[in-house]
């Protein structure tokens, strides 16, 4: 039986490290740089591809218990609120799919991973941030900053966008900043109007902009990201940044969104704190694998947030990679171009998907406005069930029944 090394304690490591445990094996590692794993003060939407994986974990009970549940996406015109479309979710997706769409605060799921992990003698080591990675004694070492190591048969790089595993594997890439500009906060409900946030997800689409706005923690707290295209000058400011920490100035985003709908500004000015994250977006990796080692996650497919569906492809990932590790244990390396070969072509078809999805969101040309708006508009008015077969492929795929 292998030892299994995974870097990073995200939603994809503690995932993946659940999936391992599940297939069989007994001996994983889970090392994260932070001193503590903690999820971050942000929302997660969790589509029924990814919940099914979650629920075959066996994380059914404790996810209830934590997360709501939206009952439609809402597409909203940016100023006047004009309900332009809209599709079912809550017990729609549930009957369609048969698993439910979350909606979840971070540090609630993560908090959910952690405990199974550690419920399922999951070994995690925190403080360890790895520098990188050589092959040592037959095995692969990990090297970290505190000079220390760890060897394992095999490792996989689960420590997101700026991996440390994917740079020692293939070297730096070079992300093109998108000149979009992510703002997040969190709101409790009660500090609102009544009726200001209807039980949908909702996306109010604009010129270079985009307002998004959901329930999270069972109702509680009302989550918001708003996304602007920035100006030239300030992408060459400084706090084109990649990271879930960086506080911004809340007068900022008041600005940004200044002449949209009301409730918009209403739901900023409740926030006590917004914080905003430079997109950066990277075209598909070619390769994920170099031997024993490979990458999950945004380590090898982060992609914009425009499809809600990061966090959702790590989780599938995590799934498809233990059955893989668990077909192919005498021959690790075939295993993994398998995995590989299997999962490439529904990344990079959702990595590109977001990336146009965005656009879709910020167009301003009046013309194309309307069309996108009629588009829509007539697809889940009068041919409901068209606009869901859309979705089919993203929310209905099955990875857990099993995959050639
Ligand atoms: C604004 C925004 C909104 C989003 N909304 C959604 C959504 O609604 N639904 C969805 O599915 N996705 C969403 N995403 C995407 C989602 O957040 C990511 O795709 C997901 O978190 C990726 O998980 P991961 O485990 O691969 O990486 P991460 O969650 O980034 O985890 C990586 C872990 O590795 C650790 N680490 C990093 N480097 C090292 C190192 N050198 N050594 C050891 N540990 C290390 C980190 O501390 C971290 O714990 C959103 C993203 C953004 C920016």
């Amino acid at each position: 039986m292998q030892s299994i090394g995974i870097v990073g304690g995200g939603i994809g490591g503690l995932t993946l490290a659940l999936a391992c445990r599940q297939a069989g094996f007994k001996d994983i590692y889970v090392y994260e740089q932070a001193s503590h794993i903690e999820g971050l003060g942000a929302g997660i939407q969790l589509s029924p591809n990814a919940s099914r994986v979650l629920i075959a974990l066996g994380l059914k009970n404790a996810l209830t218990g934590v997360a709501s549940y939206p009952q439609a996406v809402h597409l909203r015109a940016w100023q006047s609120g004009y309900l332009v479309a809209q599709r079912p979710l809550g017990q729609f997706s549930e009957d369609r799919y048969g698993f439910p769409y979350y909606h979840l605060h971070r540090a609630d799921l993560h908090q959910v991973l952690l405990d199974a992990a550690l419920a399922n003698q999951v070994t995690i080591a925190t403080g360890k941030t790895c520098l990188s990675l050589d092959t040592h004694q037959g095995k692969e070492r990990i090297n970290f900053a505190d000079g220390s190591d760890a060897a394992h048969d095999v490792v996989i790089g689960c420590d997101g966008i700026h991996s440390a595993v994917r740079k020692t594997l293939f070297g730096a890439d070079e992300p093109r900043f998108t000149g979009h500009v992510a703002w997040r906060g969190m709101v409790k409900a009660d500090r609102l109007p009544k009726g200001l946030i209807s039980s949908a997800v909702t996306a109010w689409m604009g010129p270079k902009k985009h307002f998004v706005h959901y329930y999270v923690s069972r109702g509680e707290l009302v989550n918001f990201v708003g996304v602007v295209e920035a100006a030239e000058e300030a992408q060459k400011d400084s706090w084109s940044e990649e990271s879930w920490r960086r506080s911004g100035d809340k007068a900022e985003i008041v600005e940004d969104f200044r002449d949209w709908h009301p409730s918009i500004a209403t739901l900023i000015n409740a926030a006590d704190q917004c914080f905003k994250w430079a997109l950066y977006d990277r075209d598909p990796l070619a390769n994920w694998s170099a031997g024993r080692v490979t990458l999950l996650g945004d380590a090898c497919h982060p992609m914009l947030p425009y499809m809600a569906q990061g966090a959702a492809m790590a989780i599938e990932d995590a799934w498809v990679l233990s059955r893989m590790l668990e077909n192919w244990e005498d021959e690790t390396a075939k295993g993994f171009l398998e995995y590989e070969r299997y999962r490439r072509p529904r990344t990079s078809k959702v990595q590109l998907g977001s990336r146009a999805q965005g656009q879709q969101f910020h167009l301003s040309d009046k013309w194309k406005v309307l069309k996108r708006n009629l588009r829509l508009g007539f697809g889940s008015r009068f041919l409901p069930d068209v606009a869901m077969q859309q979705l089919d492929w993203l929310h209905g795929y099955d990875c857990v029944k099993g995959f050639d």
